[in-house]
């Protein structure tokens, strides 16, 4: 066993959640054993503060966060005793915001709509019912997800990928930045996972000098994270395939066994086997 400290990043949706059912019922078996062994566990998504600190609470996991696709990166107080008074406060959280306001990536995808008359439908167009429907999570969970602030997610209504790439291709004139995820489209500033994953490891490294971290992820937009990480570990898509662009341009990452959460326990257990020593 290594006396190196893991710490663990990973991506939420079709990763540590199911593609379709966004439970992570999978991993209820394993947390207790990563939350004794005194693991850090950072949830790195595009989901929206609101989603992740209700998931925080499912899950009892209490360590900083990264939301909207590193939009922010949020640590409750006391976390880091090292960087305490440097950052903003709200909410008993410190915070670094990474991200551009949501109102600017407003204002750019309307105008290369209107630019390109490319049928694009964003989250803010959608009701909480349009985007239950779009995304198949409940009405409630959409009502979280709607509450963004660093990153529109967005649709493009037509299989046809030359207005896919004149999309692209527009974001990219303005300046601002365009990924994909597991579902969606997002227009976000010049921040991604792995900007964000970096803050954090250099505020990690400050507790434990020696350190390995590893990250779980399933689409493009984790592909950031995976390149900080040291440990980058793949889970199969919903349709048991990996994601082509990861798995060929990310040598030495891991491909995990199975789709989703399941190929994350599966993963991990080898982690927390060499890693998984308990704090002295
Ligand atoms: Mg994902």
């Amino acid at each position: 066993m290594e006396k190196r400290q893991l710490v663990i990043f990973t991506d939420l949706d079709g990763t540590f959640l199911g593609h379709h059912d966004y439970s992570h019922a999978k991993l209820d078996p394993v947390l207790p054993v990563i939350r004794d062994l005194k693991i850090p566990l950072v949830y790195c998504s595009s989901k929206t503060r609101a989603e992740m600190e209700k998931l925080r609470e499912e899950t009892g996991n209490h360590h900083p966060f990264i939301v909207e696709n590193g939009g922010a990166v949020f640590w409750p107080s006391g976390y880091f005793p090292q960087a305490e008074g440097n950052n903003e406060k709200r909410d008993g959280y410190h915070l670094l915001e990474l991200g551009i306001p949501r109102v600017k990536l407003l204002q750019e995808l309307n105008r290369i709509r209107t630019v390109l008359g490319a049928p694009i439908r964003s989250f803010a167009d959608m009701t909480a019912w349009d985007l239950a429907e779009s995304s198949g999570l409940s009405v409630e969970a959409a009502r979280l997800a709607r509450e963004r602030e660093y990153d529109e997610p967005f649709e493009i209504m037509t299989q046809d990928s030359s207005i896919h790439a004149r999309v692209a291709e527009q974001i990219a004139r303005t300046g601002l930045n365009c990924t994909r995820g597991g579902r969606y489209w997002h227009i976000l500033g010049n921040n991604d996972k792995g900007k964000a994953c970096r803050f954090l490891m250099e505020m990690f490294r400050m507790l434990y000098p020696s350190m390995i971290t590893a990250g779980f992820g399933d689409s493009a937009n984790d592909l950031p994270m995976l390149q900080a990480v040291d440990l980058p570990i793949l889970v199969k898509r919903g349709d048991g395939t990996y994601d082509p662009q990861i798995r060929n341009s990310l040598s030495g990452v891991i491909l995990a066994e199975g789709v989703g959460p399941e190929g994350w326990a599966r993963a991990v257990q080898p982690l927390l086997s060499r890693f998984g020593r308990p704090k002295l």
